[in-house]
């Protein structure tokens, strides 16, 4: 646990979420489109979720379905890899500017496997700090302006889902964080669970991995409410 001892012996520096990482870093990186050169063949059974699509030439990376395995960043598999966060795909226009100050956050646990909990509770930890982006997390929707759902929606929450949806005032955003939140991920097939967030409340902003790390999520957050990378050019609202 290097980000722990990291975190304890210098309690106040926290990691910038603009700064690269390196490899071992905090993140552990991305598979990247990649082009294929003329002829070259490549072996689209290495994932084993099918997050690796042909198209035009190309590999193409479904984040959506990736599990973050890492088996698609052995050299002998063709695809580049980035040392990055941006695992987030964002859906609809983030919230108005005001928001921008300050959001609250209202997480609900659907059903997960404890890692996906377990990576957003890093956030309000001493080296990713959340707070100091006047990102707080509340105990009640009725004062939350984003939901965060873990998991693939069991039966058994379902309504809880909804209702919490329903409780938050508007304008109000949803940020479903792992596959599971995304499309049920493996446990896509049970008997009790919805299959993801989205057939439940609308999803603005999409966060792969199994889980993601907690740059990504916290990058989540960031396009919510349009920050940082909204300038930079990648946000596509
Ligand atoms: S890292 Fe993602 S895209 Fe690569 S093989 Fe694993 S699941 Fe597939
Ligand atoms: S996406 Fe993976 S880590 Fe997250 S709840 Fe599902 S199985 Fe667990």
């Amino acid at each position: 646990m290097p980000w722990f001892w990291e975190g304890m012996k210098s309690p106040i520096r926290t990691l910038s979420r603009r700064r690269p990482d390196q490899p071992p870093g905090v993140t552990p990186g991305r598979p990247v489109a990649t082009a294929l050169p003329p002829g070259a063949t490549w072996n689209p059974g290495i994932c084993p979720v099918e997050a690796l699509q042909e198209d035009s030439g190309a590999i193409a990376v479904e984040f959506d379905r990736c599990v973050h395995c890492m088996r698609c960043q052995q050299p002998e598999a063709g695809v580049a890899w980035a040392y990055d966060y941006q695992w987030a795909r964002q859906h609809t226009p983030p919230l108005p500017r005001a928001f921008q100050h300050s959001i609250h956050v209202r997480i609900i646990d659907a059903g997960d496997c404890g890692a996906c909990l377990s990576e957003v509770r890093q956030l309000t930890g001493p080296v990713y700090s959340l707070h100091r982006f006047g990102i707080y997390v509340t105990p009640t929707p009725r004062e939350a302006d984003v939901l965060l759902a873990v998991g693939p929606v069991t039966a058994g929450m379902k309504a809880a889902l909804r209702e919490a949806y329903q409780a938050m005032p508007t304008p109000k955003r949803v940020v479903a964080v792992g596959v599971c939140a995304l499309n049920g991920g493996i446990f896509a097939d049970g008997f009790a669970v919805e299959g993801g967030a989205a057939r439940v409340v609308p999803v603005d902003v999409a966060v792969g991995g199994c889980p993601p790390p907690p740059l990504a999520i916290l990058d989540a957050l960031q396009r919510v409410i349009g920050r940082g990378l909204a300038r930079s050019g990648e946000v596509r609202a």
